[in-house]
């Protein structure tokens, strides 16, 4: 379906998803077509699919410098995160545990069950299990993992992977999204190092017991193919601090009531939230969709409404400030023309 035939489309929208790379598309096809074998089966269709999946993994764990035994086949994300809190919850669900109050929902979900949680940078007496994402998925401000003597040490690098280079030594167990690095949707990965108190929450044979369900080959090889590609990625994405510090710069010169968020902090180089105070992002948005530009707001929709995003009030600012807001996320391809036909059409709708 065509929404706006007669529009050309221009993305930037890059930290909801990327398309998926030419490479990877090929991968999954083929995948599709020929290797559809169960690989939990003995016969030779289903050890050709599990040899595929280890060679895989093999693969995805040289390139994060961790062991493949440490490493999940996910289908998101979002359930690597639960299976990772959920599993931990026996063990340390009552402990006191501290987790970054702008982590996304599909970490602060999972965590609500927990009984003894602060908020970061307060980290309570006793503290056993800490989160912090690597990087935040509106702001793209990036995160050390704190560290907290005896706590084990959960990083969200869902937004980080493949934008700059992420340190695995500093933490315990990680998620990584497929589809952020142009990879197919319905792939991601969840590592924990061995000998965390974690136990199953899907039951079932796969994956070393530890996440059950037939696995989705031609996605985990799509997976392993985006991978093989991060070197380009971050090098694309080094490039764009350029391209995005002179947008900001270009569009703070037209209000001096307009912020960048975290523009002296350490970002992800593809990512621009910015604050429009006093008009509506969500207005902004619809505006710049409707001329030919995909971006996002700094809002959740939930249910029908829209709620002002957590990521932002919890940085201190207010909910009008918040629902002002707008994220800019570039493709690892942005060009600087692209970027100027955005700031032609921002500057228009602004004007009005
Ligand atoms: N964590 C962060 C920081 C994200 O930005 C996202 C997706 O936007 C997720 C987790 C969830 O990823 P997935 O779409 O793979 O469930």
């Amino acid at each position: 379906m065509d929404y706006h035939p007669v529009v050309e489309r221009l993305y930037f929208d890059a930290n909801a998803t990327v398309p998926p790379l030419p490479q990877v598309v090929e991968v999954v096809s083929s995948a599709m077509r020929e290797v559809w074998g169960n690989p939990t089966s003995t016969h030779g269709e289903g050890q050709r699919a599990r040899f595929l999946i280890e060679e895989a993994r093999r693969s995805l764990a040289e390139n994060l410098g961790v062991a493949s035994a440490e490493l999940i086949f996910c289908a998101s994300a979002t359930e690597a995160l639960h299976l990772l809190i959920r599993g931990l919850r026996p063990a340390l669900g009552d402990e006191p545990a501290s987790a970054f109050p702008g982590e996304h929902s599909a970490c602060l979900n999972p965590l609500k069950d927990w009984t003894r949680l602060s908020w970061l940078p307060v980290a309570d007496a006793g503290t056993r299990t800490v989160a912090q994402m690597a990087a935040n998925n509106e702001t793209g401000i990036i995160y050390d993992m704190p560290q907290v003597p005896g706590a084990i040490r959960l990083r969200d690098c869902a937004q980080a992977w493949g934008k700059v280079a992420v340190d695995l030594s500093s933490c315990d167990s990680a998620v990584f999204s497929g589809h952020k690095i142009g990879g197919p949707r319905g792939s991601a990965l969840l590592w924990m190092r061995s000998g965390l108190p974690w136990t199953p929450v899907l039951e079932g044979p796969q994956e070393r017991r530890r996440r059950g369900g037939t696995e989705d080959l031609p996605a985990i090889l799509g997976l392993a193919e985006a991978a093989r590609h991060l070197p380009e990625r971050l090098e694309a994405h080094a490039r764009l601090h350029a391209l995005r510090d002179a947008f900001e710069a270009e569009v703070l010169a037209w209000d001096a009531g307009w912020e960048v968020v975290g523009r002296l902090a350490e970002r992800l180089p593809n990512t621009s939230c910015l604050i429009f105070r006093g008009r509506s992002g969500e207005a902004l948005h619809m505006a710049l969709d409707l001329d030919g530009f995909a971006v996002s707001t700094g809002s959740a929709c939930h249910s029908g409404a829209t709620k002002p995003s957590h990521a932002l009030t919890t940085l201190g600012y207010s909910e009008a400030e918040a629902r002002s807001a707008l994220r800019i996320s570039f493709l690892p391809d942005a060009t600087e023309d692209q970027v100027s036909r955005l700031v032609d059409a921002l500057r228009k709708i602004l004007a009005r």
